[in-house]
């Protein structure tokens, strides 16, 4: 048996004993490449074998573990079948059971008569009482009385405890999963725990990093699981933390425009809008006002569901900017969703009435696009209007940051949409010079407790209100019996000239089989189901000028029904939708499926959504019909964080945040996190033992800032 010593957490996987090339290729597949990845490649789940008792009281459907002797032993093969049966009967001081394991051949040889094992499982009816496929435990072989590794300790690992289950690793055997991490476990204490001095920890009675590690791994109860999910998301998420420390004290180095508020202007403008601000639209307005004001930095998130107007916030923003002289540029994630806000600004700030409020100068520039105030000039005239100051809100696609525009004075920046807005961030805040001060609009309701610890640099602005009027979706949670139904209202819809969308699953393993799930159920959807009507295809994968392609044909009614995936941009209108189905519905969370819903019914025309289910439990449809009655998606995300935790809520894409176990984090430990952040200041971060801490926050800092 080799010993512990010989290695480390850093040693590659295939140094551990019987860990040959497969199984190291295995490893590999999993993300499993060291010892120490070993170690934090943690249980998916657990299997409660705690409950020990004799045989003579075994019941049937009961999960138990026994403890017994092995009495006899066959070996079955089936004859002309690859199926084998290996069948024993175990014995104690109350009674014998029967036991059975079919296709597990090398048991029989692996047991003698005489020797003493535990078995756990569940026990069913066939004939009489039996275990059929238990985990089981060799305690003591009659003809060996020499420990083996795999009794060495006996320290069960495979049964009479909370027994580990680990995900994604068909390809290697559960047994031999338990015994290497067992095997690796003392190495646990090698890993640097950052948090071991901290006051906040120690108040709180969090558990050491080993300590975690090992009771994920092998816990003896509930309560070890949770203490140490709470230590490993702290784990996880101190390093962002820290990362938002360090653009705080960036950004604080900067300086940028004082903005002042004209309130006549404003009011005057509002007159020539066709309907009155909601009061959550006036107090996000407000706030930013008082911001723009101080002549700090301004780094404010505006969440609000679709359709809830936060456009109007930032023509707003930027009108008072152009009056101050500045510019503001606006970014937008696709073309078609920049020149959709081109039209928009240009309509509002366009109109005889509120001429006399702006200054004009409104302009979108993208790959395909080179206009000023509805005309078309060369993408040299614009940029040189960039330079000159004459163009007062410029609109575009990241592209726009990164290319050769420059500005006179870009005192604003608005980000549609788009989490991760690093690109535009860094190559401002670096400058270390005046930077424009920056207001993130999103769809993605992140719960307010939630936002505020995640984005400990930036202040939230939430449109809680619709715009009255507004008809919330009819969500209607179907069974395949409705199908034909829900094609029907489809076509009706289409005949009435509106539009609709299919949502394809989302598939669990690879992308490249949502592209083919999506691809499918296009060809399906066009020549069995809508033979008669344009169907367009669009998913993440495309190359995005083809993207925009396919958004601009369903924008412009040149489509009647869009299927995608779920990828696809959420900010863009197409008021004419009013149906859609959603695939495989049981697989989002509830705000996704809102955010999804939320594509129709822009406008004023009743809608409707059909989620349908591939293999919903009833749980699961219950949670779904939550939909046909709540609308509003920050009720909606709260829901999913108490239910299905962090890890559901937003994917890497939407949050910019990727987090090794999002599964793990809870709003308690993103506040506890918060905390230790803190403490750690950039001269306690500096000290040769965080080192390791300090570079994860730089990674993930520039990671941030990563396209
Ligand atoms: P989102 O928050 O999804 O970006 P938009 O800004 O695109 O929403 O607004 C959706 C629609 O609602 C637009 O047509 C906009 O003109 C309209 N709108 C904005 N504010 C109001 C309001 N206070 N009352 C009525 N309609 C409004
Ligand atoms: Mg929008």
């Amino acid at each position: 048996m080799i010993s512990q010593k010989s290695f480390t957490l850093t040693s590659p996987i295939s140094i551990l004993p019987q860990v040959g090339t497969s199984l190291t290729k295995a490893f590999n597949s999993i993300g499993v490449f060291s010892v120490g990845d070993l170690l934090y490649n943690f249980p998916s789940r657990y299997m409660d074998f705690r409950k020990t008792v004799k045989i003579g009281e075994i019941e049937i459907g009961d999960t138990v573990t026994v403890l017994g002797t092995v009495r006899t032993i066959k070996a079955n093969p089936i004859f002309r079948s690859r199926l084998s049966i290996s069948e024993i009967t175990i014995e104690d001081s109350t009674g014998k059971i029967k036991v059975v394991w079919f296709n597990q051949p090398y048991i029989t040889k692996a047991l003698s008569v005489g020797d003493e094992i535990i078995l756990s499982g569940k026990v069913t009816l066939y004939k009489t009482a039996q275990f059929t496929n238990p985990a089981y435990e060799i305690i003591r072989q009659e003809s060996n009385e020499e420990e083996t590794l795999e009794t060495g300790t006996l320290e069960h690992l495979h049964t009479g405890r909370l027994v580990p289950v680990y995900k994604k690793s068909e390809l290697i055997p559960i047994r031999t999963m338990r015994r290497l991490v067992k095997l690796a476990l003392p190495l646990a204490a090698d890993f640097p725990d950052y948090l071991a001095g901290s006051s906040t920890t120690k108040k709180l009675n969090v558990i050491a990093l080993s300590k975690a590690i090992e009771n994920l791994h092998f816990p003896e109860n509930d309560e070890d699981v949770n203490n140490a999910r709470f230590r490993i998301a702290l784990e996880d998420i101190l390093p962002q933390q820290l990362a938002m420390e360090m653009q705080k004290e960036l950004r604080s180095k900067n300086k940028t425009f004082k903005i002042k508020a004209d309130i006549e202007k404003v009011k005057l403008f509002l007159t020539t809008l066709p309907f009155e601000l909601t009061p959550s639209q006036k107090r996000a307005i407000w706030d930013i006002f008082l911001e723009l004001e101080t002549g700090k930095p301004m780094n404010r998130l505006l969440q609000g569901d679709v359709g809830s107007g936060k456009t109007m916030v930032a023509i707003l923003a930027a009108l008072q900017t152009a009056g101050n002289g500045f510019q503001t540029v606006v970014l937008a994630p696709t073309e078609i969703l920049a020149k959709q806000h081109y039209e928009t600004f240009l309509s509002v700030f366009g109109t005889p009435k509120s001429s006399q409020t702006t200054s004009g100068g409104i302009a979108l520039l993208t790959r395909s696009f080179a206009l000023i105030d509805g005309k078309v000039f060369t993408k040299e005239v614009v940029n040189a209007k960039l330079k000159s100051g004459a163009i007062k809100v410029c609109i575009g696609t990241h592209a726009l940051l990164q290319g050769k525009s420059k500005f006179k004075n870009l005192a604003l920046l608005v980000i549609d949409e788009q989490h991760r807005f690093g690109v535009a961030q860094r190559s401002l805040l670096l400058e270390n010079k005046k930077v424009p001060h920056l207001l993130s609009m999103s769809a993605t309701p992140i719960p307010r407790t939630l936002a505020m610890s995640l984005y400990a640099d930036i202040s939230v602005s939430t449109l809680s209100h619709l715009p009255s009027g507004r008809k919330p979706v009819g969500t209607f949670v179907v069974s395949e019996n409705d199908r034909e139904k829900a094609y029907d209202y489809i076509r009706g819809e289409v005949k009435s000239g509106h539009q609709a969308f299919v949502v394809t699953p989302r598939v669990e393993d690879t992308s490249l089989s949502e592209v083919r799930s999506v691809k499918k159920e296009f060809a399906r959807l066009q020549s069995e189901v809508f033979p008669n009507l344009k169907l367009g295809l669009l998913y993440g994968k495309m190359k995005s000028a083809d993207k925009d392609a396919i958004m601009a044909k369903m924008a412009e009614g040149n489509l009647d029904i869009l299927v995608t995936t779920s990828v696809i941009e959420i900010g863009i209108d197409i008021p004419n939708a009013t149906a859609m189905i959603i695939e495989g519905s049981e697989r989002f969370g509830l705000a996704q499926l809102h955010q999804l819903r939320g594509r129709i019914g822009r406008n004023n025309l009743p809608s409707k959504c059909f989620l349908f289910t591939t293999e919903a439990s009833h749980q699961e449809i219950n949670r779904l019909q939550i939909l046909s009655k709540v609308n509003d998606g920050f009720k909606l995300a709260e829901l999913d964080l108490e239910e299905r935790g962090f890890g559901d809520l937003f994917g890497k894409q939407q949050s910019g945040f990727s987090f090794r176990f999002p599964q793990f984090i809870s709003v308690p430990a993103l506040k506890t996190a918060r905390q230790v952040a803190e403490e750690f200041t950039p001269k306690k971060l500096s000290l040769p033992k965080f080192s390791g801490l300090k570079t994860q926050a730089e990674s993930y800092l520039k990671d941030l800032y990563a396209e």
